[in-house]
């Protein structure tokens, strides 16, 4: 298996540290706001990344953090006059709503920043014993200078680096480039005791402090939105080599952009849509197919139109999967034919083609390509005189295929009761916002269903009526 890796700027083959497990870190959103379906984009490709390795057989401690204490918290704690801690509790349980909602399977873990404050000061004080950092009136910075090999993550050297940074001078450092790794306190803002006095970690020392924890001193892969490069990785990797003297990680993954109109989207820029208004639009599975019919590190403008292109491309594929599921309960012959031997090698083939896209650095856009030549070549093939066994071993390679993407799981075979109940939640809903014109209208369509609705003290029931 082979992934670009940001450090050495090419594709590597991938060994990881201990045989059969993958230890992965990936940073994590700022839980201060719904995410948006930029986020969405490297949520979704490292889900995808972790799914594979599962699918490869590997075991992935996947770490993906929540930042729960910074600027950008406590300004919208203050707006909402709430504390810090509730903020995060709130926008940490809707991150999960979004993120179960598009398949994302749940991180082995999701450390928060103000659980590793003890952990956060300890590090902090051996970069200080070591020589690292300097403390400065409750402040404590990282003097970049220090690490010899800082810049070597982004590819820039320290003098270039510096002249860039000459305009934001600030006298209290010893060099411009140096960054904080401990904040002394503010009036207003929450803080922990140090050995500094009172004050908050910096942002690059969580995520330093919360790999080292959970996943060791060197990890496999640390990846991560390519707009966290520099500094946010670069200042991660000083810090955690200059604490242990081993490489942080093995290998570094970046995910492009998701933009639009060619600008990132991003929060500052307010040209973004939440995960959540994009899903009740869209099913998970097309917003994934969206996602992942660009390879991760191709910037993708988001538009209505290549959604609409994915849902239509959902529903080719789909229609496959529902043919094949009728085919399971109609066709006559039940075990393998002799002729049908040879197609299921044809089959395989295309498995392999699969594989070898997926091992080439990820490549999803060519894998889907080749799940779309294995569905027509199905759709011709297998028939209503072909035999069980093949129409369930197209199936299940389909979803088999789909299964690392995060699409083709479902099942077309629909089941009435669960059409009705979704049925009458919506028309609980419509009369819940006074929406009569469209509660009526769902209880004529469940009346043509031959369905008639009673309410209750309970609630609403239905009935089916011959
Ligand atoms: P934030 O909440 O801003 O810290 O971002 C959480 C994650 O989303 C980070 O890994 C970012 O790099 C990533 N990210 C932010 N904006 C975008 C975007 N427009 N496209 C892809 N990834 C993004
Ligand atoms: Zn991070």
């Amino acid at each position: 298996m082979k992934l670009f890796n940001t450090m050495t700027r090419q594709k590597e083959e991938f060994t990881s540290i201990k045989p059969g497990e993958v230890n992965m870190y990936v940073c994590g959103p700022t839980v201060y706001n719904f995410f948006h379906i930029g986020n969405a984009r490297t949520f979704l490709v490292f889900d995808t990344v972790r799914r594979y390795f599962e699918y490869k057989g590997y075991k992935v401690n996947f770490v993906q953090n929540f930042t729960d204490i910074d600027d950008k918290m406590i300004n919208k704690a203050n707006e909402e006059n709430i504390t810090v801690k509730e903020l995060g509790d709130k926008y940490i349980e809707e991150y999960y709503k979004d993120a179960d909602g598009l398949n994302i399977e749940r991180a082995t873990k999701n450390p928060r920043a103000t659980e590793f404050i003890d952990e956060i000061i300890d590090f902090v004080k051996d970069l200080i014993n070591k020589g690292y950092a300097y403390e400065v009136d409750g402040d404590v910075y990282f003097n970049a200078k220090s690490f010899k090999e800082y810049g070597k993550l982004s590819g820039q050297n320290l003098e270039d680096l510096q002249l860039g940074a000459r305009i934001s001078i600030d006298e209290r450092k010893k060099d411009p480039m140096d960054f904080a790794v401990w904040k002394s306190e503010k009036p207003g803002e929450p803080s922990w005791d140090s050995p500094w006095g009172k004050g908050r970690p910096g942002w690059h020392i969580e995520c330093s402090c919360m790999a080292h924890k959970l996943l060791g001193e060197t990890i496999d892969i640390h990846a991560g939105g390519a707009d966290l490069v520099f500094p946010h990785h670069e200042n991660e990797i000083a810090q955690s080599e200059a604490r242990t003297g081993k490489a942080f990680a093995n290998y570094w993954m970046h995910s492009a952009y998701l933009n639009i109109n060619n600008k990132k989207m991003s929060k500052s820029l307010n040209n973004f849509f939440t995960a959540r208004e994009i899903q009740e639009k869209y099913e998970p599975e097309v917003i994934r197919l969206f996602m992942l019919s660009a390879h991760y590190r191709t910037p993708l403008n988001f538009s209505e139109e290549l959604l609409e292109s994915a849902k239509a491309s959902n529903e080719r594929l789909y229609n496959a999967i529902s043919n094949l599921e009728s085919l399971v309960r109609e066709v006559k012959t039940e075990t393998l034919k002799e002729e049908e031997k040879e197609y299921i090698n044809k089959l395989n083939s295309y498995k392999d083609k699969y594989i070898e896209k997926m091992d080439d650095d990820f490549n999803t856009a060519d894998a889907i390509a080749v799940i779309f030549d294995l569905v027509k070549d199905i759709n011709t093939n297998v028939t209503i005189d072909s035999s069980k066994a093949l129409a369930e071993y197209s199936l299940a390679l389909i979803r088999e295929l789909g299964k690392p993407l995060g699409i083709l799981q479902k099942s077309t075979i629909c089941n009435l009761d669960d059409e009705i109940e979704a049925l009458v939640e919506k028309r609980q809903q419509a009369r819940k916002n006074k929406d009569w014109a469209l509660s009526d209208k769902i209880r004529d369509e469940l009346k043509e269903m031959g369905i008639i609705l009673e309410d209750t003290p309970q609630g609403v029931r239905w009935k089916k009526i011959d």
